[in-house]
């Protein structure tokens, strides 16, 4: 392995550190689910740890009481399990706000933090020092409302790094923690805490995406202030990224809770978002979307992938173990003249990958094909049913148009002629397109999914589910559920559910994207 990462680690064993000083840490605020974005970061936090045989954290950011939830702590634990990702253990920010909060007020004392106060809508900065660690102490035991005090770093107003305009350290927020309960008023904020627990942890390398570049001045001078030789000699360093955008959703936990609080989704698990739950629901396996990942590769620009990318991927990958059904959206009636009435015909088909093994389905007729499968007038490149056009009902016989009975000019009635294999000449057979029985067919639903963003990114597509009912051929009732299967010339879906004869079945993706 060779990358601009692990360049850098190679640079740093070389100037002395010691190998087994290396240490990794993968730390999401568990405020959603995981997404794409998390999988890149996991891959290359993971992999690193595996290359250089370091040890690794799963370490909780769960600083602001808030925005955190255990369901999303143990919904974390779960897809990193489901990717087979193998961490040393499992860390909390919270168990260091005892060491946060001590540094905060050693930070004081070297007059390199200050506490402000808000009072009508005016600000008071307090410079003396005893003052501010007595306000700092009752800021901590709940002795004001929130949004009076503030801890801030002393560092430079007038930088034109943002992160480095005096960046607040603690605000008052009342609310009872997952974990440490009602025993503090104050919480640190993400600079404040990020970087320290970083060092606290001994993490050699804090990997993290391009958004915090801006941070590491402020990640730097943090640990510089803190930094004490006989606690850990070793200052984590901070090295970004890029982040991974995919098009036509979104990779951010915040951005796709504002969707839920929209009610534009549900739940984090659906299929238009990039979740790995929604991953996970809609059959794709863990291996394809790490390989998935492992193509697009490390850079420090930002990867904007194109959605249709992944899912070309995943199709290459499931294409050929795929069973496939015939299923027909819109459907238009055939009546076979040259087959009886009341009759079935019973065709045993050797599925596409052997599974189900074989299946048979009914001939009867009448049958159903696809709407825009038929055309009335002849067009010579139209290759499909018109007339004079021998076709091939997959699996089935080749068909022709025998008469059409209209009523002002309407289409009323098809009837159609079929011919038996090798009584037409194989190069006169213009096409294979999908059927079903009228008769005997199953009842399909299928949620149809559309991209939840165009693709910019910016404008949310308001109507980007619809639910249809299609009809399938009869060897449906005989599949497995949670499987991904091909409909003939129409795309992938998973099958999901099954309720009063009714199967259910979410849109992967068409054939053709
Ligand atoms: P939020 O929107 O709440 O900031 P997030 O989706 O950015 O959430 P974090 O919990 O902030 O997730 O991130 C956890 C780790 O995953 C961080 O190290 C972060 O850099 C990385 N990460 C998050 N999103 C992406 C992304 N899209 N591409 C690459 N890495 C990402
Ligand atoms: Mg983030």
């Amino acid at each position: 392995m060779n990358n601009f990462i692990t360049n850098i680690i190679d640079n740093d064993i070389n100037n002395g550190l010691s190998i087994n000083n290396i240490k990794f840490r993968f730390p999401p605020e568990p405020n959603g689910f995981l997404h794409l974005g998390h999988i890149k970061s996991l891959y290359i936090n993971f992999t690193l740890a595996k290359f250089y045989n370091s040890k690794i954290y799963l370490r909780f950011e769960d600083t602001n009481p808030n925005n955190i939830n255990i369901k999303y702590i143990n919904q974390i634990i779960k897809n990193i399990k489901w990717l087979g990702f193998k961490y040393t253990k499992i860390t909390y920010i919270s168990n260091y706000f005892n060491l946060l909060y001590k540094w905060a007020k050693l930070l004081i004392i070297k007059q390199k933090a200050y506490i402000q106060k808000i009072y009508n809508n005016k600000i008071y900065n307090i410079n003396n020092i005893e003052k501010s660690l007595f306000i700092f102490k009752n800021m901590k035991i709940g002795k004001y409302k929130e949004n009076t005090y503030i801890l801030r770093a002393k560092i430079n107003n007038k930088s034109t790094n943002y992160y480095l305009n005096d960046p607040i350290m603690y605000r008052i927020i009342y609310k009872k923690h997952l974990f440490t309960k009602n025993k503090w008023c104050i919480y640190p904020t993400y600079d404040w805490a990020h970087g320290q627990s970083d060092y606290i942890e001994k993490i050699s390398h804090s990997l993290c995406s391009i958004e915090f570049q801006n941070h590491k001045p402020l990640y730097d001078w943090f640990i510089n202030q803190i930094y004490n030789k006989k606690f850990n000699y070793i200052k984590p360093k901070q090295i970004e990224f890029s982040r991974l955008n995919l098009s036509n959703t979104i990779t951010s936990k915040r951005q796709i809770n504002i969707l839920k609080n929209k009610k534009i989704i549900n739940n984090l698990c659906d299929p238009r978002l990039c979740t790995i739950t929604a991953f996970k629901k809609k059959g794709y396996s863990s291996k394809y979307i790490i390989n998935f990942i492992k193509s697009i590769g490390y850079s420090k620009r930002n990867n904007n992938i194109n959605i249709k990318l992944l899912e070309l991927y995943i199709k290459k990958k499931i294409i050929n173990k795929t069973p496939k059904l015939l299923v027909i959206f819109n459907p238009i009636k055939l009546t076979i003249i040259n087959f009886p009435k009341k009759s079935i015909e019973w065709i045993y088909i050797k599925n596409h990958c052997n599974y189900p093994k074989y299946k048979i389905i009914p001939f009867t007729k009448t049958i159903y094909i696809e709407k825009n499968d038929f055309k009335y007038k002849y067009d010579k490149n139209f290759l499909r049913l018109s007339f004079n056009n021998y076709v091939r009902l997959k699996y089935s016989y080749i068909i022709k148009i025998f008469k059409i009975v209209k009523k002002n000019n309407n289409i009323k009635k098809i009837y159609c002629k079929i011919y038996k294999n090798n009584t037409i000449k194989y190069n006169k057979i213009k096409s294979t397109i999908q059927w079903v029985s009228s008769k005997y067919n199953t009842k399909i639903n299928i949620l149809l999914y559309n991209y939840i963003y165009f693709k910019n990114n910016k404008i949310i597509n308001k109507n980007s589910l619809k639910s249809i009912f299609v009809y399938g051929d009869i060897s449906i009732n005989n599949i497995n559920l949670y499987n991904i299967y091909q409909f003939h010339r129409i795309g992938f879906f998973y099958f999901f559910k099954i309720n009063n004869n009714i199967f259910y079945f979410k849109k992967l993706f068409f054939l053709n994207p």
